[in-house]
């Protein structure tokens, strides 16, 4: 299970839905362990439809910065924008951290976009439920 605050989920949201229909991507930091608290949107310097790839000099100045906070990507996400919420064979090739959420946002209904989380472990794709849910604050 993923429980993300609706500001998380409304962010992810909305960053899938701005980049459309190019794919977005990006993750969410948290403690080790814990609850994602902190969205960071990344760059896809793949800029395409189907595909997207992190800027490595933005991931390595990331990474340092969620090493400096103590906290870990517990959500690693990128949109779908033609097909479903399900991974990709390619998604799951390089999905390599079993402890991550790999979330999904499907774009391809804009006025519905899904969102849908899943485990990748060796190769294994487990989906599991997304609970928004949490204090909002307006
Ligand atoms: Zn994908």
């Amino acid at each position: 299970m993923l429980l993300l605050t609706p500001e998380l989920a409304d962010a992810v949201t909305r960053h899938a839905l701005a980049e459309h229909p190019l794919e977005a991507c990006g993750l969410m930091a948290g403690p080790a362990g814990g609850t994602p608290t902190r969205h960071v949107p990344l760059q896809n310097t793949a800029r395409a439809s189907d595909a997207f790839r992190f800027d490595a000099r933005e991931q390595l100045a990331v990474w340092r910065e969620l090493e400096a906070r103590n906290e870990v990507p517990r959500v690693l996400y990128h949109s779908h924008t033609a097909s479903r919420a399900y991974p990709s064979r390619d998604d799951v090739a390089f999905a390599a951290d079993p402890t991550a959420h790999y979330l999904i946002v499907s774009t391809a209904d804009r006025t519905n976009p899904e969102l849908r989380s899943y485990r990748i472990v060796g190769g294994h794709v487990i989906e599991e439920t997304v609970v928004v849910a949490g204090p909002a604050s307006r």
